[in-house]
C-alpha cells in the first residue's frame, strides 16, 4: 500500500501538500541508480566534481527566498531563520567543494619501500534527517558525502519533505548527474528502515531522537555498516556570579526559544549561581515575555509554532498548568502554539528538568559553587552543547574541560558553524559532522605499501 504524507502548515493547520511515501521497493531501485551514478562520480576528475558542487551551491543561492518561503510553510520556521537555513545549504556545498581537491592521503616513512594512504569513497550513503532543521541537517551529511565521491540517498522526515525535494530538483538543474543525489520522502519505519538495512548502502548518517538512533545503530551492527549519529540533548547554560549577569539573562531566552525550542542544542537547563539567582530571574522575566511569538512569515516574529499536534501534546505533558515560573504569550486558534515557558522550583529529577522536551520550555536551577555546577551540568545521559558565563578565564577553561559535551561556548550560545566540528558526547551521538574533517567521515582509508627492494638477481 502506498503511504501518503500529508504536509501541514504548523501555523494554520492547512494542508500544504500531499507527497507519496517511498516503499522498500523504491529504496531498492534508488540504491541501484545511486550505485551506478556513484561509480562514475568517484571516477570523475576532482576539479569537475568541485565545479559541479559549486554550481549546485550557486543554484541554491538563486533560490534562497523560494526555499525559505517553503520552509516557513512546511515547518513554521520564522522567515529570518529559514533564509539563514537555505543560505547554510549553499555555504555547506561551497565549503565541501573546496575540500574535493584537498582530500589528500599521506605518505608515511617505512623501511624498504613507500607507504601511502588512499582515501576512497564509501559508495552509497543514506542520510536520514529530522524535521527540526530540514535543510541544514540534510546538507550536513549530503554535501561532504558528495564531495568525497559518494552518491547520496536522503530520507527527509515525514512532516518536512518539501524543501528536500526541491533541493534534489536544484541539484539536477545545476548539472549533477541523475541518481547521484536522490530524495526519498517516506515513513521512518518503512523507507528509513529499508535504507538502514540495505546491503548496498555503505553508511547511514542519522540525525534524530536517541531512541531511533539506538535502533539504527543496532541494525547497522549486523553488517558493521558505518554510522554517524546526531541525537538528542538537554544542554546546560551555566551562569556564574562573576559573569556579566545582565548579558547572560538577556541572551538566555533565544538560547532555548529559537526554532520554538525544537533544537538539539537548546540551552534548556539554566544553572545559576545562588548569589545571583534572584537578580537573574528579575532580568529573565521581562526578556522572556518580550519574545515576539506569531506568524512565522512576519519579519518581526522571533518564535513560530511547534511542528505538529503530536509535538504540542508532548510539550504540554511536561508543563503542569500550576507550575511556577515565567510564561510568555502565544496565539490562540489554529496552529500548534505553545508560549515561551521557564519553570522554577522543580525537583532536580523532574521530567522537564532531565528529559529533552523539544519545545519552548527551560528550567532554572540554582547551584552553590563550581563543583556543584559541573555536577549538575553532567547529571544527564546527553552531552551535546552548553554555555558557560564567567569573566574568569581560568574558570571558563576549567569548566569547559569538565563538562562532558561536544560543543561548548563561553559567554555566548553559539554551537554550529559549518567550518567547525559538531557532535555529541555520551548518548547525544557518535562521530562528528561539519568542520575541516567532514569529508574524511565519508571515506575508507586504504594503506598501500610499495616495496623498493630490488628483485634483480
Ligand atoms: P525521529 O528520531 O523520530 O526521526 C528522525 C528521522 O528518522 C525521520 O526522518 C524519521 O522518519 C526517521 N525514522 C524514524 N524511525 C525510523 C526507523 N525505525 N528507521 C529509520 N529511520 C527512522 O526524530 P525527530 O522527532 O524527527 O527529530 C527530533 C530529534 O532529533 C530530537 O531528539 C533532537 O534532539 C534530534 N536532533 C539532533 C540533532 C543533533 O545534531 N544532535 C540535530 C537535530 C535534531
Amino acid at each position: 500500500m502506498l503511504d501518503e504524507l500529508e504536509v501541514l502548515n504548523p501555523a494554520t493547520e492547512e494542508v500544504v501538500a500531499t507527497v507519496p511515501g517511498a516503499t522498500a521497493e523504491d529504496v531498492d531501485a534508488a540504491v541501484v541508480r545511486a550505485t551506478h551514478a556513484g561509480r562514475a562520480w568517484a571516477a570523475a576528475a576532482p576539479a569537475d566534481r568541485a565545479r559541479l558542487l559549486r554550481r549546485f551551491a550557486a543554484t541554491v543561492d538563486e533560490h534562497i527566498e523560494e526555499l525559505a518561503r517553503l520552509e516557513v510553510r512546511e515547518a513554521g520556521h520564522t522567515i529570518g531563520n529559514a533564509r539563514w537555513e537555505a543560505g547554510n545549504v549553499r555555504d555547506l556545498l561551497d565549503y565541501a567543494a573546496g575540500g574535493v581537491e584537498r582530500l589528500n592521503g599521506r605518505q608515511i616513512p617505512v623501511p624498504g619501500g613507500l607507504d601511502i594512504t588512499l582515501l576512497e569513497p564509501l559508495g552509497v550513503v543514506g542520510v536520514i534527517a529530522p524535521w527540526n532543521f530540514p535543510m541544514p541537517i540534510a546538507a550536513w551529511g549530503t554535501a561532504p558525502a558528495l564531495a568525497a565521491g559518494n552518491a547520496v540517498i536522503l530520507k527527509p522526515a515525514e512532516t518536512t519533505p518539501l524543501t528536500a525535494l526541491r533541493l534534489a530538483e536544484l541539484a539536477l538543474a545545476a548539472g549533477l548527474p541523475e541518481g547521484l543525489f536522490q530524495v526519498l520522502p517516506g515513513r521512518g519505519d518503512v523507507a528509513g528502515d529499508a535504507l538502514v538495512r540495505h546491503p548496498g548502502v555503505a553508511k547511514i548518517v542519522f540525525t534524530g531522537s536517541t531512541r531511533v538512533g539506538k535502533r539504527i545503530m543496532s541494525l547497522c551492527a549486523d553488517r558493521v555498516k558505518r554510522v554517524t549519529l546526531e541525537l538528542g540533548g538537554k544542554s546546560p547554560n551555566i551562569v556564574f556570579a562573576d559573569a556579566d549577569v545582565e548579558a547572560a539573562a538577556l541572551s538566555a531566552p533565544m538560547s532555548f526559544l529559537d526554532n520554538s525550542g525544537q533544537d538539539c542544542c537548546a540551552r534548556t537547563r539554566i544553572l545559576v549561581q545562588s548569589s545571583v539567582y534572584d537578580r537573574f530571574l528579575e532580568l529573565l522575566g521581562p526578556a522572556v515575555r518580550s519574545v515576539v511569538v506569531g506568524d512565522p512569515a512576519d519579519e518581526k516574529t522571533q518564535m513560530g509554532p511547534l511542528i505538529s499536534k503530536t509535538q504540542l501534546e508532548r510539550v504540554r505533558a511536561y508543563v503542569p498548568d500550576d507550575a511556577p515560573g515565567i510564561r510568555g504569550t502565544a496565539p490562540t486558534g489554529p496552529g500548534f502554539w505553545f508560549p515561551p515557558t521557564v519553570l522554577t522550583g522543580l525537583a532536580a529529577d523532574a521530567p522537564a528538568a532531565v528529559e529533552e522536551v523539544f519545545g519552548p520550555v527551560a528550567v532554572v536551577v540554582p547551584f552553590d559553587d563550581e563543583a556543584d555546577a559541573v555536577r549538575l551540568a553532567n547529571a544527564t545521559d546527553y552531552g551535546l552543547s552548553g554555555s558557560i558565563w564567567t569573566r574568569d578565564v581560568g574558570r571558563a577553561l576549567r569548566v569547559s574541560g569538565a563538562v562532558a559535551a561536544g560543543n561548548l561556548s563561553v559567554n555566548s550560545h553559539s554551537s554550529v558553524r559549518y567550518w567547525t566540528p559538531f557532535g555529541g558526547y555520551k548518548q547525544s551521538g557518535l562521530g562528528r559532522e561539519l568542520g575541516p574533517d567532514a569529508l574524511t567521515a565519508f571515506t575508507e582509508t586504504k594503506n598501500v605499501f610499495i616495496s623498493t627492494e630490488s628483485t634483480e638477481a
